[in-house]
């Protein structure tokens, strides 16, 4: 069911130069707007579309947009809007879920580290919540209100290893993410767990993300296949109703193409374990990523250019504040970069290889090494493909800089593209207040009594 209008989906998608002249022309960006995050809202309905498409055929499926991937109320609101749940890691991710409208049925808690309080109101909500650990799994015992309509779930890790990025790599012998189902004695604990728990009746794996291929996430998810079968098995009943499948659907950065698409993703599932798909265990998919990434860019002033030991270096308004991953780990998180004029146009300078370096005070804080780009020259912008996740709405306070704006287009009834604000940039009041300006005296306080 797509309840969005279909005006948004329909017409021919602007470019991201069409947006960025527009968004000049209108004084969206502009000397003193000099960075701004964009995204596509006809294109994030046709991820959804496609990942709705590539499940097509399986009977029961809740798919679950991982917040944390784009956490802004109006990007929530719009997938709410298809008929998606949401999955929520922090109270602040459950609170922008709720506000975005989601009812709590749809959507899924699964923070590795959850307080009592935090569990305690998902269950009253009526939230599903995956315990992370058997720890919690006894938490949650202790906490369940009568009545509770949870939908209560184990994660899992299946540790089938890692990627090829290690901090993206969720499913490895040590990581922190679930029940490590090949350590010794692990399985028979979780099924004592669900013996021991009739309201237990979810298992849940999420092996992910960049980096890791396609076999290995299926794998994963067919370990935990087989732990809800051997678990209805040892204990003689259907217990296992549903399976969470989770997210971590890589994403290509080297040009527009959508690879691997979710339609491929599920041909591994059902190559991994034809059964994942025939129904018997209700499917949660939490994708955040593949919906995302590709239907945002984020642009950004040249401020000035500068040589520096024979290279060219354009400092920009783009750096570790708002694309830390790729300022902290160049190497895996290459972003494409393309240059534009002043009026958004793309420039069609000579190209010569170039730093395209950020705002920050550190000397890593470059988005692009050496990049074969056109001559860039003051009051040009430069575009970041692919940013529409964990990219400017994870952004990094690094030097007080502040959260910038962030605006949605699509393509309006005279074809030219509309925007709309769904993030405005945070103030240096919003800063000053986020850096403890209410208690600026608080230390003079404290040394004045130790004074005496
Ligand atoms: C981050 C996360 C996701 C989403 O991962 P993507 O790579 O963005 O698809 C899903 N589930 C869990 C538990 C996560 O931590």
């Amino acid at each position: 069911m797509n309840t969005a209008a279909p005006s948004l989906v329909k017409g021919v998608p602007p470019t991201v130069a069409d947006v960025l002249e527009r968004a000049v022309a209108t004084g969206l960006l502009g000397p003193e707007q000099p960075v701004a995050g964009f995204l596509d809202t006809a294109g994030i309905l046709r991820a959804v579309d496609a990942l709705r498409e590539a499940f097509a055929g399986v009977p029961q499926v809740l798919h679950t947009f991982a917040a944390k991937a784009c956490p802004l109320v109006p990007v929530l609101r719009l997938l709410a809007s298809t008929g998606m749940g949401c999955e929520v890691a922090s109270p602040g991710e459950l609170r922008l879920a709720l506000a975005a409208g989601f009812e709590p049925g749809r959507i899924v808690l699964d923070s590795p580290v959850k307080t009592e309080a935090e569990l305690r109101e998902a269950l009253e909500l009526g939230v599903a919540v995956n315990a992370d650990n058997l720890a919690e799994v006894e938490r949650i015992a202790r906490l369940r209100p009568a009545g509770c309509a949870s939908v209560l779930g184990l994660r899992v890790n299946p540790q089938v290893g890692g990627g090829s990025i290690a901090a993206t790599s969720t499913a490895t012998e040590h990581s922190k993410f679930g029940v490590a189902l090949r350590d010794p004695g692990a399985e028979e604990r979780v099924v004592e767990a669900f013996a021991r728990h009739p309201w237990l009746t979810r298992v849940h794996v999420h092996v992910g993300s960049q980096g890791c291929p396609l076999p290995l996430i299926a794998q994963g998810v067919a370990v935990a296949h087989r732990l809800a079968a051997t678990i209805d098995a040892r204990l003689g009943e259907r217990r296992v109703t549903g399976l969470d499948i989770g997210g971590g659907l890589p994403v290509n950065f080297d040009d527009d193409e959508v690879r691997p698409t979710h339609a491929e993703y599920v041909a591994a599932l059902r190559e991994a374990e034809p059964a994942l798909l025939d129904g018997r265990y209700r499917l949660v998919t939490e994708f955040g990523r593949s919906l995302l990434a590709k239907n945002g860019f984020l642009a950004a002033r040249v401020e000035y250019v500068k040589d520096a030991g024979g290279r060219r270096v354009a400092l920009t308004h783009a750096g570790g504040q708002v694309a830390t991953r790729t300022v902290l780990l160049p190497d895996a998180w290459a972003l494409r970069v393309t240059a534009h004029g002043p009026d958004g146009r793309p420039k069609n300078a000579s190209a010569i290889k170039q730093d395209v370096a950020g705002p920050l005070c550190f000397a890593g804080d470059v988005v692009a090494h050496g990049r074969e780009l056109p001559e860039l020259a003051e009051g040009d912008w430069v575009v970041l493909h692919d940013a529409g996740a964990y990219c400017f709405t994870a952004s990094w306070s690094y030097n007080s800089l502040p959260r910038p704006a962030v605006h949605g287009f699509r393509t309006g009834d005279d074809g030219r593209p509309v925007l709309t604000t769904v993030r405005t940039a945070q103030t240096i009041e919003e800063i000053a207040r986020e850096c403890g300006l209410d208690h600026a005296d608080a230390l003079l306080e404290v040394t004045d009594g130790a004074a005496g």
